[in-house]
């Protein structure tokens, strides 16, 4: 068993502007902020999602939506590690409609920000990057 330990090395919060695509707006932040290790939360709305879904048996992500409707972001959360040496944001969301009915997934990208509000904490800690892991097909963090 490997347990890494972190120190949280402060807190960046901030808004994605209206119009964004979310995941390609957190990469940016995580990138121009020097974040490589982080805990990622955030809140708000947005006007397009586009989520994905792991198929265990066939191990490929299977896309979900696009859904093109207004819909609440009710939860996200997520990492940031490497991946290729870059930064590389993790994260899934529930989203609901007007009804209360949630989708939710692995966040890809082509999810467009109504409104959104993201707290990124940033970590000390070891290196960790993701590498292709051969039992599930998936990019894990390397061991
Ligand atoms: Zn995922």
């Amino acid at each position: 068993m490997k347990i890494n330990e972190c120190n949280t090395a402060g807190t960046l919060v901030g808004r994605v502007p209206h119009g964004a695509d979310l995941l390609g707006y957190l990469t940016e932040v995580c990138e121009k902020s020097g974040v490589t290790l982080g805990a990622v939360s955030l809140i708000g709305a947005v006007s397009r999602a586009q989520i994905a879904y792991y198929d265990q048996e066939k191990k490929e992500y299977r896309q979900i939506g696009p859904f093109e409707e207004a819909l609440e972001i009710v939860s996200a959360s997520g990492n940031v590690s490497l991946k290729d040496g870059v930064p590389f944001v993790h994260l899934h969301a529930v989203f609901a409609r007007e009804s209360g009915e949630c989708v939710g997934g692995h966040l890809t990208e082509g999810t467009t920000v109504f409104a959104c509000e993201y707290t990124i904490t940033k970590l000390d800690g070891p290196r960790l990057e993701r590498g292709h892991d051969g039992t599930t097909g998936l990019f894990l963090w390397k061991e």
